[in-house]
């Protein structure tokens, strides 16, 4: 089909699509594995154009960060797709209980059909080219929602898709909240998000309206628990790489740092120094992204200076030979201290390079403070006690783990990936993402020796018989 994708109704591409996905609904392992190396040759090609396209959306983005954060993330998940495809798609037999024997039973792994993807901004090619990849694999036809606020890349991944997929097999809409919830609101077999937790809200209602399955990867505050066993000086080195990576513009972000009491000056220094290492210079180091928008810059600038007003304490990290400030929507790093829990900086998902550093007196406390809000997406703990490590794990929820750094889990992809309760809902990654698009079929194949028709009416003394030999079996 050639359908031309920007000219086309949105209702129309999703019709193409539908009509597709039930006109073939087993979809060939070389297929899939075609629609896979497509994507992989698109990456290859157009991999230059669109980092750059990247840069110019942010203003300050290394085209390296995007080669690590983007490409080198969905060349491992295309590679583990690839590798893997073909023991994923096959049937899982399963052991048949012996009131049923002797029938057989399996599990089909089927298409779902057809699945949306609405992607966020921050990193805007493997957030929609990863989830849009296992839909794929998983023998999906794709619609991707890119975010409106990467203009450049969201119409250039537009033009490479188009070029490299049929509009009824992989297509592009474009467009701002509006087109958004339009998308939201067709009768997708499964709706991939990922987004803040305000939109994601509005996308479950209106996934619901058709009775569509969602998967929600969302956002929130994720903690980085310091414990007395730690050495700060290692911690700081990878909390500040974590926090600072896309100028603290990540999902997965520590959000603030619990500490022992007292070790708030030697945190402060260690913070600095790490800073120091990773960016020599701020202002104008394309190593050091800058903040998306002037909006997102004003709302960062905002929570600093409302809890500065409120007694907090902002210490500004500034690098380089001559100390300037970042210019433009580049932001120095911040640490805030005394912190005040009502305050926006400590209610809202932060989303730059802020960090409030909190004290703690005994763990429990630090434990406590953490159930008291929503579950966060990710919890980061240091430290060498692994008694204390294990106490932490046990007693708190989150979506997700590393233990003495931050932000792996997300780059391991037999660890599921996702949120929990208000940080989003189902997981992806490896088989749980090629399975979250997969309709698991349960297949019972009856023998013409069964036995069923034993427990048949008219119901007599036969059936107690058999009733009473079950009873002592079960
Ligand atoms: P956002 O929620 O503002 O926007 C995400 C997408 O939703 C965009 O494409 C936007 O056009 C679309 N959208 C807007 N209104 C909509 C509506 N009514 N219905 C349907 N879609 C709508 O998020 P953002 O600012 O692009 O991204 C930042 C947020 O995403 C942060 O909260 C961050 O934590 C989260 N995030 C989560 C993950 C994860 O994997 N859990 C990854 C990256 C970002």
């Amino acid at each position: 089909m050639t359908l031309a994708p920007p000219d086309i109704p949105l209702r129309i591409l999703f019709d193409a699509q539908f009509q597709a996905s039930r006109a073939q609904i087993e979809v060939p392992i070389a297929l899939r594995r075609d629609r896979l190396r497509r994507m992989r040759a698109l990456i290859d090609e157009h991999g230059p154009a669109l980092a750059e396209a990247v840069q110019a959306d942010f203003g300050v983005r290394s085209p390296r960060l995007t080669e690590v954060a983007d490409f080198f993330v969905l060349r491992a998940l295309l590679g583990d797709l690839e590798k893997h495809l073909a023991a994923w798609m096959k049937p899982r037999r399963v052991r048949t209980p012996l009131y049923l024997q002797p029938a057989s039973a399996h599990i089909q792994r089927q298409p779902l059909g057809v699945v949306g993807v609405i992607g966020p901004w921050n990193y805007p090619l493997q957030l929609t080219l990863g989830p849009a990849a296992t839909a794929l694999a998983a023998g999906n036809h794709v619609m991707i929602k890119p975010s409106e606020l990467t203009p450049h890349t969201s119409a250039l991944l537009a033009t490479v898709l188009h070029q490299a997929y049929a509009a009824d097999e992989l297509c592009v809409v474009q467009g701002g909240a509006d087109v958004a919830h339009e998308f939201a609101s067709l009768p997708f077999d499964h709706l991939f998000f990922t987004g803040s937790t305000a939109v994601g809200r509005k996308v479950a209602a209106a996934a619901a309206a058709n009775l569509t399955p969602t998967t929600l990867e969302l956002g929130g505050k994720s903690p980085c628990i310091i414990d007395a066993s730690c050495d700060i000086t290692s911690a700081a080195l990878k909390i500040a790489h974590g926090k600072l990576l896309n100028a603290g513009q990540t999902c997965i972000a520590p959000d603030y740092v619990l500490l022992p009491r007292g070790r708030e000056a030697e945190f402060e220094q260690a913070f600095a120094t790490a800073v120091a290492r990773l960016f020599p210079t701020l202002a104008g180091n394309p190593d050091y992204a800058s903040i998306v928008s002037d909006r997102h810059h004003a709302r960062l600038q905002a929570l600093l200076s409302e809890a500065q007003a409120q007694g907090a304490r902002v210490v500004d990290i500034q690098t380089g030979a001559s100390q300037s400030v970042a210019s433009g929507r580049q932001m120095n790093p911040a640490l805030v201290f005394n912190a005040q829990p009502g305050q926006r900086l400590m209610t809202e998902e932060i989303f730059g390079p802020i960090l409030p550093v909190l004290p703690y007196d005994r763990l429990d406390d630090a434990i406590a403070s953490i159930n008291a809000g929503p579950r966060p997406l990710a919890l980061y703990w240091f430290g060498s006690d692994t008694a204390a490590r294990d106490h932490v794990l046990q007693h708190t929820v989150s979506g997700g783990v590393t233990v003495n750094d931050t932000l792996l889990h997300i780059a391991h992809e037999n660890l599921p990936f996702g949120g929990v309760g208000e940080s989003g809902w189902g997981a992806y990654h490896g088989e749980t993402g090629f399975l979250r698009f997969t309709q698991q079929k349960p297949v019972l194949v009856q023998s013409r020796f069964a036995m069923g028709s034993l427990f048949y009416p008219p119901y007599g003394q036969r059936f107690d018989q058999v009733m009473g030999l079950l009873k002592r079996w079960l």
